[in-house]
């Protein structure tokens, strides 16, 4: 054996690719589901000065309670439910595949969706399973119950809304999930801003075996890292310890209460996008040769002719999206388009329009 990474590595992680971000210099950036909009400036100047009195010599407290006490109120969640916080929600999935990865442990996942639930299975050495959604992307019951039934899986994920595709799974189908998965299912609720107030944390304490996932990211705060696990007791106490001890850094505590505090900003930017959403639909759905699939989220799916070509004919206008060819056979010439500003979006519907027509 040599001492070279190829001799001992596991061949699983050999065989992944990191986490693709695309190169964005220059372009209208609608690839990533970010917000469009910066904090006000009076906001912003605030939080400069919080920033600024933040003891960057000291740990931070792990406990960090006034980042959870705006957390539970900016997202309703009762003082009762454990919280535990991640290094965005990302990190929530390592954790909670490292707690699970016993040898042999599954993990489950219905295809296409997040693609770091796959990654994080197989980093943490766990048996990756993904159930392909039907053609309309909705889940196909009958064959994720024998799935679950086969794989006995220790960890189901399940997008609400789900990515790349923005729709909500019906209700009663993620309900005969949650009873029929023997071990833990998480609901990753990262798009909950955008979906119309759809979300299962009033289920939570009513299952043994329900967590809900959430993140800042999409309401604004992509680049502070930041997203959060709620869940039963047990549970959170198990991910506890698997949590690096000061995995939220001191400025993103602080800098995420000033903004959650802000009344009210987030919710209207949500808001806003939410609205926005509908015109970019209602352009979409005026292109001929734009296929558009609905959606609960701050993007939307579309198909097209040739999702490489329209890919690249946005770009070199000026306009990066995510293309989605290739990634998934029920995803063949999709395109995800996030919503931007009203501007970014007339200038995404024109320059689609140029390039498909
Ligand atoms: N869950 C879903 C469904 C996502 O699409 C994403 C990001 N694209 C995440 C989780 C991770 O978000 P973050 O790490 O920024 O919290």
């Amino acid at each position: 054996m040599s001492k070279s990474a190829s001799d001992w590595v596991r061949e699983e992680i050999r065989a992944l690719s990191a986490y693709h971000v695309a190169p964005a210099a220059g372009l209208v950036k609608l690839d990533a589901m970010e917000n469009p909009y910066r904090l006000p400036p009076p906001v912003a100047e605030r939080l400069g000065r919080r920033l600024a009195e933040v003891a960057i010599n000291r740990y931070p407290d792990p406990g960090a309670p006034g980042l959870k006490s705006a957390i539970r109120e900016a997202m309703s969640i009762p003082d009762g439910l454990p919280l535990v916080l991640g290094n965005g929600s990302d990190e929530i999935l390592q954790m909670v595949a490292v707690a699970l990865a016993r040898p042999g442990a599954t993990m489950l996942a219905l295809e296409p969706s997040f693609v770091m639930y796959r990654m994080s299975a197989i980093a943490a050495g766990m048996r990756y399973v993904g159930v392909p959604l039907a053609a309309d992307f909705s889940p196909d019951l009958g064959a994720t119950l024998d799935a679950i039934a086969k794989a006995r899986p220790a960890l189901t994920w399940i997008a609400y809304p789900n990515n790349p595709t923005g729709n909500l799974f019906p209700r009663e189908a993620i309900l005969a999930i949650l009873e029929a998965a023997p071990g833990l299912v998480v609901i990753d609720e990262a798009y909950h801003p955008f979906a119309g107030g759809a979300s299962f944390l009033p289920e939570v304490g009513r299952h043994p075996n329900l967590v809900i996932m959430r993140t800042v990211s999409k309401l604004g705060l992509a680049g502070l890292r930041l997203g959060l696990a709620v869940g039963p007791a047990d549970w959170m106490a198990e991910f506890e310890k698997v949590r690096l001890p000061y995995n939220v850094n001191v400025l993103t505590a602080a800098a995420a209460e000033l903004v959650l505090r802000e009344p009210g900003l987030l919710e209207d930017q949500a808001r806003a996008i939410v609205r926005d959403r509908g015109l970019l639909e209602a352009g979409l759905d005026a292109l001929a040769g734009v296929e558009r699939f609905p959606s609960a989220a701050n993007f939307v799916l579309v198909r097209v002719a040739d999702a490489p070509r329209a890919f690249e004919g946005l770009k070199s206008r000026g306009i990066l999206v995510k293309n989605l060819h290739g990634s998934h056979p029920l995803l063949a010439n999709c395109l995800r388009l996030t919503v931007g500003t009203p501007d970014e979006n007339s200038m995404l519907l024109s320059a689609l329009a140029g390039t498909i027509g």
